[in-house]
């Protein structure tokens, strides 16, 4: 449990939630200000800040528990669709440094915007790919 983290006193029983799962390692609960009805948050009950410091095995049981109650978040709110959506870092608009997944139901014109595209200049997108493909570990 870190200190101060908002998260993490949820987790502990010390701030109140309206949860909707819970097991050993995973806790879901309704986001205090949703986009929509239903919007629900998951977070593992050990800290970690963003996707970078988790461990495998805590994403892992993150992605299970999502697969789980995916459904059941948009039946419980009658919804069809949805966003599921980590924003990773302050400059993604992360405001709860507890690293935590959104699933947001969608409804018909309810108004939530996408991003909108930009295009690649020919030039950058080739050294771009072998950017990346640079940084990924080969393990
Ligand atoms: P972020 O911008 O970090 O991805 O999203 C943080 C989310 O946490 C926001 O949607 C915000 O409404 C929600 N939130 C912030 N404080 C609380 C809280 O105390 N309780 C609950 N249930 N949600 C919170
Ligand atoms: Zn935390």
């Amino acid at each position: 449990m870190k200190k101060d983290c908002i998260f993490c006193k949820i987790v502990a029983g010390e701030l109140p939630a309206y949860k909707v799962y819970e097991d050993q390692n995973i806790l879901a609960f309704l986001d205090i200000n949703p986009i929509n009805p239903g919007h629900t948050l998951v977070v593992s009950k050990v800290h970690s800040e963003n996707i970078a410091d988790t461990t495998e095995a805590t994403f892992v049981d993150l992605i299970k528990v999502i697969k789980k109650i995916y459904p059941a978040v948009l039946n419980g709110v009658g919804a069809a669709d949805a966003n599921l959506t980590i924003n990773s870092g302050e400059l993604a608009g992360q405001a709860v440094l507890h690293l935590h997944f959104h699933i947001i139901p969608r409804f018909a014109g309810d108004g939530h915007k996408l991003w909108t595209g930009k295009s690649y200049a020919s030039s950058e997108v080739e050294s771009i790919v072998q950017n990346i493909k640079n940084f990924i570990d080969s393990d």
